[in-house]
């Protein structure tokens, strides 16, 4: 069993889709290891998008992702990576596939309703950054 790290993002806890999401996400066969409601500081959304801090979108994305809750998870699930990108869609949801998460909720290429880890390598890290090891289950 592989995990990965989720976020459901603040325009779709604003928009009520929690519960849809973590729908979707049981269905599609993923175990929630842990899960939490949050919010992230500015430090904190800085620090985990800090691989994008010279984009020109990163300013708009840590106000965005400060802005309300979050919902933070963890899922379990052979090649739960891959098969998590998958079931959210491209970051664009115009381009996300029928039936996605993105695709189903996100509004647009910024408030693109969930994160989902790109690597097994940086799951590890962002489990790490949101969670500790008394909060898997
Ligand atoms: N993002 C954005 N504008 C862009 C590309 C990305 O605001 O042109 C935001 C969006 O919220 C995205 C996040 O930055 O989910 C991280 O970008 P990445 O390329 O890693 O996309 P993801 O892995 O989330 O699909
Ligand atoms: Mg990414």
């Amino acid at each position: 069993m592989k995990r990965t790290f989720t976020m459901i993002k603040p325009d779709a806890v604003e928009n009520g889709h929690t519960g849809a999401i973590l729908e979707k996400i049981n269905s599609a066969g993923f175990r929630i290891v842990g899960l939490k409601k949050t919010q992230l500081t500015q430090s904190d959304a800085e620090a985990f998008y800090a691989v994008h801090k010279e984009r020109p979108f990163f300013g708009e994305l840590v106000a965005f992702m400060t802005r309300g809750p979050i919902v933070a998870a963890v899922l379990e699930k052979d090649n739960a990576v891959n098969d998590f990108r998958t079931l959210i869609g491209a970051t664009n949801p115009e381009d996300a596939a029928e039936g996605t998460i993105r695709q189903l909720y996100a509004t647009s290429v910024g408030e693109n309703a969930v994160h989902g880890s790109d690597s097994d390598e940086n799951a590890a890290i962002e489990i790490g950054f949101h969670f500790s090891g008394r909060e898997l289950f």
